[in-house]
């Protein structure tokens, strides 16, 4: 397809897996035209499944609407739906579903589910330029380091126990630290390390290629409450946790001897976890490539960008195959339109 009708066919795409109601919309030569978000904020602690899909469906007509706006563009104007199918919690990806399949047979068109965990890597490698990195992918619910081999992106290393972001949250609500909008409690946490100044040995985890960041936590926790200074506890906290994923990405970086390195996911935010990245790529002659903080964390954009790519390649998702996917694993996905010689 020429360029310039590629720029007039469209893909809205639903991101609902967790915390976050996102919609975004993609062009099909990859313009991002939206990309519209509404977070749900607990009252208290993290995430109750049901009361985040409730917030899901209050603000979905909105978010939408917000979107198409952005867009400037008319629900007939769009050529595809996609939503997130998964990984993530039950309620909210099922309400993420039905509004894209409400909207996909209401306009007739199809309707394409993308993996979740696939979409924080290719909105990366839009929005970077990466071809063919070595991903570490880094959020409130998924930790992994991941490169395309033969078809698919396959899984070097992962946590196996808590992701990282979420890590850096529940120390963040174990230590007072109050939920803000607009203020995601990683980035608090990593407000405070800036000033600490004194670093503490705690656990640190690395088991083959795999890292467990539990007892981390249980430890960084367990300092605060015996008297720590809080910005020398979250110093030593980010220090560990991403020295764990760092080692973890340099070994699959020295495997695969990838010339890229792409840092994605909510805690790519990160400025020290970008600097310790940054010195490994150099490290490796590889190239360090950090997704923009726009797209960092889940969002609606990714989805429909990865909605295009599957689409062109003539994958659908028929509406009795929609249901969704909790523990849908990266490797588990078909990505034909990653091609390499
Ligand atoms: P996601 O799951 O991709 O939506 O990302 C959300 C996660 O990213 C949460 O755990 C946040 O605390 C975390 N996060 C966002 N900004 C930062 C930051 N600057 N430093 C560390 N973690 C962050
Ligand atoms: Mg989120």
């Amino acid at each position: 397809m020429a360029d310039d009708r590629l720029a007039q066919r469209f893909c809205l795409g639903i991101e609902s897996t967790a915390d976050d109601f996102g919609v975004g919309v993609a062009a099909f030569n990859g313009n991002i035209l939206a990309n519209i978000s509404d977070g749900y904020v607990p009252e208290a602690g993290g995430i109750h499944p049901r009361e985040a899909a409730r917030h899901h469906a209050e603000v979905a007509d909105k978010v939408l609407l917000e979107a198409l706006v952005r867009a400037q563009l008319k629900p007939r104007d769009l050529a595809v739906v996609a939503f997130a199918q998964g990984p993530g919690l039950g309620p909210c990806l099922r309400t993420g579903a039905t509004v894209a399949r409400a909207l996909a047979s209401y306009l007739h068109i199809p309707l394409v589910g993308v993996n979740h965990s696939v979409a924080h890597i290719e909105i990366g490698r839009l929005k970077t330029g990466a071809q063919d990195p070595l991903t570490l992918y880094a959020s409130g619910g998924n930790t992994m380091v991941t490169a395309y081999a033969s078809g698919r992106y396959r899984i070097f290393g992962e946590t196996l126990d808590i992701a990282l972001g979420n890590c850096l949250d529940v120390f963040a609500r174990e230590a007072g630290i109050k939920n803000r909008k607009g203020i995601p409690l990683g980035a608090a946490v990593e407000q405070l390390a800036e000033k600490g100044e004194k670093l503490i040995p705690l656990p640190y985890v690395v088991k083959g290629m795999d890292m467990s960041l539990s007892g981390l936590l249980t430890a960084a926790t367990a300092a605060l409450q015996k008297g720590a200074n809080l910005q020398d506890v979250c110093y030593s906290l980010q220090e560990h946790a991403f020295s764990m994923v760092s080692e973890v990405t340099e070994r699959a970086l020295a495997h695969t001897e990838k010339q890229e390195v792409l840092l994605t996911g909510g805690v790519a935010a990160n400025k020290r976890l970008q600097v310790m990245l940054k010195i490994i790529a150099s490290e490796h002659d590889a190239q360090f490539m950090v997704v923009p903080k726009e797209f960092a964390s889940d969002n609606g954009a990714m989805i429909a960008w990865t909605g295009v790519l599957a689409y062109m390649r003539g994958l659908v998702t028929p509406v009795e195959e929609s249901f969704v996917k909790l523990k849908w694993r990266v490797d588990k996905v078909d990505v034909p339109w990653v091609i390499h010689s």
